[in-house]
């Protein structure tokens, strides 16, 4: 079983487990295809236009994480497109914070970036987040032992799924 403290799961993974659970068990055995997905062509977009003033950007950690930008006061930032996988982003960044914690940078604060929306949320690595981050990392990999993936229903984030060819065609 994977020691928790050091797990090796990317913060992609984190959030497609509050997203899809279909859609993580592609996406971990190697069924890569966002780069057919209009949605990641414009999630990548407002990368790089969004706070070009921010002089560090783009952290990336073990190739499991990639920090948007730290800014002055040492908070992680996350850019998204869009607000209705709050939770999904949420839980990305608490991720992140949590990672960094075992790495010894005891860093609570994170800040969601909805540059679109003109919408910021704090987020803050409380013990009962870091309870459910490793409940997250646990589910993670129980989903990723599936044999096959998981059944899911049609919804409506499937018209922008990268993976909607391989569920409904
Ligand atoms: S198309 Fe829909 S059901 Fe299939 S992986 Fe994507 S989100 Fe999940």
């Amino acid at each position: 079983m994977q020691n928790p403290q050091n797990p090796d799961i990317t913060g992609t993974a984190i959030n497609y487990l509050y997203i899809c659970q279909r859609k993580l068990w592609f996406y971990r055995h190697d069924l890569e295809m966002e780069h057919t997905s209009e949605t990641v062509d414009l999630g990548k977009h407002l990368h790089e236009e969004s706070y070009q003033r921010e002089k560090r950007r783009e952290w990336d950690i073990d190739s499991l994480i990639k920090i948007d930008f730290i800014d002055k006061h040492g908070i992680l930032h996350d850019i998204k497109s869009g607000t209705s996988m709050e939770t999904a982003h949420i839980m990305q960044i608490c991720y992140y914070l949590y990672l960094l914690k075992q790495k010894g940078v005891p860093n609570r604060k994170g800040v969601i970036n909805y540059p679109r929306q003109r919408k910021t949320t704090e987020v803050e690595l409380t013990p009962e987040r870091e309870k459910e981050v490793e409940d997250a990392i646990a589910k993670v990999n129980e989903i990723t032992a599936l044999p096959t993936p998981p059944h899911a229903e049609y919804m409506k984030i499937c018209k922008s799924c990268s993976y909607q060819e391989l569920c409904w065609s």
